[in-house]
């Protein structure tokens, strides 16, 4: 293929450089298509600008999303040309690499098309938009099911999560996808949900804590004509969006675990540091009592100061022996510090529940019995 320098040997720094060119044009059409949050705050999307051509989500929501996915879809479309149709009117001498001239006449073709199948939609009363037909499936006539959708987005007891360029909303009847170029819905009765995995999204400061885990969740329906599509819901609003779905099965073969709340996040954290710690030998012989915390579990945590020398620090030595499970503890733990700052419990420190002395979360050891002594 023809390079960009194939005209120009030289090397141009000007503006007019092509790859200054290429670079300013894609940042701004991405930021355009897929808004970062300080643009979304900055009111700089495509639903801000073109409010008044879209109308209003609440009051007619299945419309609305018909409008913006068609004006996403178009303006995606039209990317291209504008690229190629800016390219060669700010370096004509362009127009002679085959590259940026089959990419104009192309990229022309499709922006033709995409206004065309634009002005169909809103020609036939937008009874041929896609969401149309996602609709159809649900009922004989499409239009009922909208009016269905709308009626109940309008209630406040929906529930919404998920971030903007995926959004997930449970009605009473129905569950929706919002995505930038599609917009996805299951009808709750026919629906089921399998867990597919979980990640940890981690937030600005790297801190366990921090990290927010992500479920993703296969959304499937028993009307075959209705296709397959993923939901990701944060793990601490799992919960919340389990309850409005009491009759929807969930499946979970690949057995994820949701870590439910800020508490059960902490005490995944405080036994993953406990098992980075020293381990704590103990004599098989020594007779353990169950947890005082779970009066079920053996005690498998044990506190040692590790984190400085004996004199040194806060944290104190403690020599009772172990009586708490590892969970008990971290909740123990949890339940000694500022309920509101979360951020602060990992380099924080509590009492021993039973001799008090200080201890943080480098002191804390898992038990192993010691089968070699
Ligand atoms: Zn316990
Ligand atoms: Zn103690
Ligand atoms: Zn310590």
């Amino acid at each position: 293929m023809d390079g960009f320098y194939h005209v120009d040997q030289a090397m141009d720094t000007s503006p007019k450089d092509p790859y200054v060119i290429s670079l300013i044009y894609s940042v701004v059409a991405l930021f355009l298509l897929i808004p970062p949050q300080e643009v979304r705050s900055a009111g700089l999307t495509l639903e801000r600008i073109f409010q008044n051509q879209l109308g209003s989500e609440s009051l007619d929501f299945v419309g609305y999303h018909m409008r913006r996915t068609t004006l996403t879809r178009l303006v995606a479309l039209l990317v291209p040309f504008g690229y190629f149709a800016i390219l060669s009117l700010y370096r004509p001498d362009l127009l002679k690499v085959t590259f940026v001239y089959t990419g104009l006449l192309v990229s022309l073709a499709v922006a033709v098309l995409a206004i065309a199948f634009s002005l169909y939609y809103w020609r036939t009363k937008w009874a041929s938009h896609p969401l149309a037909r996602t609709l159809a499936k649900h009922g004989d006539n499409w239009r009922f099911v909208a009016g269905n959708i709308n009626t109940e987005f309008r209630r406040i007891d929906k529930f919404t999560t998920g971030p903007t360029s995926g959004r997930v909303i449970v009605t009473e009847s129905w569950l929706i996808k919002v995505g930038i170029f599609t917009v996805h819905v299951s009808k709750l009765s026919e629906t089921v949900l399998a867990l597919q995995n979980s990640a940890l999204i981690s937030n600005a400061q790297a801190d366990v804590l921090q990290s927010v885990q992500r479920l993703s969740i296969k959304v499937t329906s028993a009307n075959t004509a209705v296709g397959d599509f993923m939901i990701h819901v944060p793990g601490l609003e799992y919960r919340d969006f389990r309850s409005r779905l009491p009759f929807v099965h969930v499946v979970n073969v690949r057995g994820v675990t949701v870590q439910q709340t800020v508490g059960e996040q902490f005490v995944a954290a405080f036994i993953e540091q406990a098992d980075r710690n020293n381990i704590y030998r103990l004599d098989p012989n020594t007779e353990l009592d169950s947890c005082l915390g779970c009066m079920v579990a053996r005690p498998d945590a044990k506190l040692v100061k590790l984190c400085a020398a004996d004199e040194d620090g806060d944290c104190r030595n403690c020599r009772c022996r172990p009586q708490w499970c590892l969970s008990c503890m971290a909740r123990w733990f949890a339940s000694r510090q500022d309920q509101h700052r979360p951020e602060t419990w990992l380099s924080s420190s509590a009492p021993c529940p039973n001799c008090r002395s200080r201890f943080c979360m480098l002191d804390v050891c898992r038990v192993v019995e010691d089968t070699a002594r």
